[in-house]
């Protein structure tokens, strides 16, 4: 259902409102593998775009990877996979060229960069957290960009976020940044992968992570990317959880955060309560209804007061629909109440009106969910 037009109309955040931002930069955007150094000139033209949103009055925190990367070639460390004391290594090392790269770009626009490196447990740990989003706060009022990685050099393996786009995404939550943008090697979410199948599509708006939302994570690609889909998923829940929307964009382009705000394509997932709104209001407009059930005076009063449609409360179906249609609730007099996504198929609807939840198996032969629409999928009609 996210795939669908009606729902497609629904309006993405943009980056140009946006109050206070986290950034989040790959190793694959900030390091040059052949040169295994910073690429210059393109943190340059990411250094404008900040100081573009920061005239705008937008607080923006950066989130960059490299370190790792920076330094792996001149250590002698190019194997694929490192063993952890090799990556504390490395981070320890490339770790201060990388901090010397964003203050070198950031200080040409006229802005002060700050290093803090951040383990799990300063986003979890409540005094720790408390401790690191008061530093963060200071240095956003003196408006400085804070640059953030995590601390691989004293992370352990059991206290590691490993992939810096859930890290980002705890920063975002810490903060209450209303947007999290991960700029990537991928302009979004794709049904599919595209570099392997013709017919991914990709998906602009993600209203809800769903488990088909969920199965589009894939695996890691291969080399030394740390992070992938999977981990960028979980970085959504974690930000949309906390009210935060979160974008994936295409990052390697000069000038990527001038081209979001442009229009350029990327994926948006919606913060929890937008989302919903959003899901209600394709419910309530985007969609034709086929077919309609017919409920009691008691059914009708559990909808009001924000229940379920139960079985129980059927008085007859109408109309051939299948799992996930839209269908109208109605009154014993024929009046609309309620629309909503239904759970099971006309004919199972019909066999289940009146029964209730309890004799469920025995009605259909096994046992399915309690209600015949969910609250979440339903829209009472106003007025
Ligand atoms: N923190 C690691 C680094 O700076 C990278 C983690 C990641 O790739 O997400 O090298």
């Amino acid at each position: 259902m996210t795939d669908s037009s009606a729902e497609q109309k629904i309006s993405a955040p943009s980056l140009s409102r946006a109050k206070r931002v986290v950034i989040k930069i790959g190793s694959a955007l900030v390091v040059d593998p052949d040169l295994a150094a910073p690429r210059a000139e393109w943190l340059a033209g990411v250094a404008d775009d900040i100081a573009a949103l920061r005239a705008r009055g937008t607080e923006v925190v950066v989130v960059s990877s490299g370190a790792i990367a920076l330094a792996r070639h001149s250590l002698g460390l190019t194997r694929p996979r490192l063993r952890l004391d090799e990556k504390q290594a490395a981070a320890a090392v490339g770790q201060i060229g990388l901090a010397q790269a964003w203050a070198t770009v950031l200080g040409r626009c006229g802005l002060t960069a700050a290093q803090l490196l951040l383990t799990p447990d300063d986003t979890e740990d409540r005094k720790r957290y408390l401790n690191a989003r008061a530093a963060l706060e200071t240095l956003l009022s003196l408006g400085c960009i804070p640059v953030i990685n995590e601390n691989d050099t004293i992370a352990t393996a059991e206290i590691r976020f490993g992939d810096n786009d859930r890290l980002a995404a705890r920063v975002a939550q810490m903060i209450s940044a209303d947007q999290l943008i991960l700029l990537s090697d991928i302009d979004g979410l794709y049904t599919a992968d595209p570099r392997t199948n013709p017919d991914a599509e990709h998906l602009p708006i993600i209203t809800a992570l769903t488990q088909e939302i969920e199965e589009m994570g894939g695996a890691p690609p291969p080399g030394y990317s740390s992070g992938g889909m999977r981990t960028k998923l979980q970085a959504a829940r974690i930000a949309t959880e906390s009210g935060c929307a979160m974008a994936i964009a295409q990052g390697g382009q000069p000038h990527p955060l001038a081209a979001l705000m442009q229009g350029g394509r990327c994926s948006w997932f919606l913060p929890v309560e937008d989302g919903r709104t959003a899901r209600k209001r394709w419910i309530a407009h985007g969609l034709a209804p086929v077919g309609h059930v017919v409920i009691d005076a008691g059914a009708a009063k559990a909808l009001a007061d924000g229940g379920s449609l139960l079985p129980a409360g059927v008085k007859s179906v109408s109309g051939g629909f299948s799992r996930g249609d839209l269908v109208l609730v109605q009154s014993e007099t024929g009046e609309e109440i309620a629309r909503g996504l239904t759970i099971y198929n006309s004919e199972e609807a019909r066999r289940l009106a009146g029964h209730r939840s309890d004799d469920m198996e025995s009605v259909l032969g096994w046992q399915g969910r309690p209600e015949l629409i969910h609250r979440d999928d339903l829209v009472l009609k106003q007025g």
